[in-house]
């Protein structure tokens, strides 16, 4: 129902003599209700649209009433949309995050991993600049399950994954869950000697945590540490990211047979 602000009425609601005393003259007032749950309640208006009559400021015709009334109606329809969509993107994105997270580490997930490691892979491409991996395991994690118990298994792998979120320090860089007690890195623009430094920075970091693992069969330690392999490549159209996800596994594999609680680079990978 449109309102016609009268200066010299007294018996006006207050919102309408606030207006009135910020804009005085004569103002058609519209108030936009959104959609009225249930229906039967009138809501609150959820805003106003002020016209004001600019060829015969005292006459609002009938009909020019029942215009204002349609572009009103039409207006908290667009405006109701617009925020249902704005909603929808919001929980679409947050649907996504949750897709693309690992439900207990809350780092990226595989699948996130995997888009990574394409995308990147497809830029360096055409920049022709280096792409690094680091894949990093828990040493004996099994021993720690079977010493511990799982839900302390999964606190440890929780502990870890925080600390080494906080190592890569580049927007680009992504640390995500690969699997089980394995974890990857992805370091875009990182040459071999950069990424040396990041697994470095990682085993400090996961052995001063001093999470006790009395299994451990490592020599000189009685708490978790990690291996990890390292493998960096210039992507090419010729190649893919599984070549260079094949070698920093295979660096892994090494590390591990030569000892564990070590950083293998690969032989060819390694720029
Ligand atoms: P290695 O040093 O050769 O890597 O030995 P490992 O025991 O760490 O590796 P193995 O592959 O033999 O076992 C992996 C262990 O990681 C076994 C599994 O129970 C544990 N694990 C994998 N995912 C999870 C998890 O989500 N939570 C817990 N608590 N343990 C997990
Ligand atoms: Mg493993
Ligand atoms: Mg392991």
């Amino acid at each position: 129902m449109p309102i016609q602000t009268d200066p010299d009425q007294a018996s006006c609601l207050d919102w309408q003599r606030r207006w009135q005393q910020q804009y005085p003259g004569q103002w058609l007032l519209l108030p936009l209700r959104l959609s009225a749950r249930p229906p039967e309640h009138i809501p609150l208006p959820w805003g106003m649209l002020a016209l004001a009559n600019c060829a015969d400021p005292d006459v609002w015709s009938e009909q020019a009433l029942t215009n204002a009334s349609s572009v009103a109606y039409e207006l908290s329809i667009a405006i109701q949309q617009a925020l249902l969509y704005q909603k929808l993107q919001l929980a679409n994105q947050e649907l996504r995050l949750l897709a693309l997270s690992d439900g207990l580490t809350q780092l990226a997930n595989r699948r996130r991993f995997d888009e990574h490691l394409h995308s990147e892979w497809q830029r360096l491409t055409r920049e022709k600049k280096p792409l690094s991996l680091i894949l990093c395991d828990l040493d004996h994690f099994k021993l720690y399950n079977d010493h511990y118990g799982h839900p302390a298994g999964d606190r440890c792998l929780t502990q870890v994954a925080q600390t080494l979120m906080q190592v890569p320090q580049r927007p680009a860089d992504l640390v995500a869950r690969y699997g089980g007690e394995e974890f990857a890195i992805v370091l875009p623009n990182t040459h071999t000697q950069g990424a040396w430094q990041v697994a470095q920075k990682i085993h400090d970091s996961i052995r001063g945590l001093y999470i006790p693992h009395p299994l451990s069969p490592l020599t000189g330690s009685d708490y978790v540490t990690v291996t990890m392999g390292i493998a960096t490549a210039v992507p090419s159209r010729s190649e893919t990211p599984q070549s260079l996800l094949q070698a920093a596994d295979l660096a892994l594999y090494h590390a591990k047979q030569h000892g564990r609680d070590r950083t293998y680079v690969h032989a060819h990978f390694n720029l």
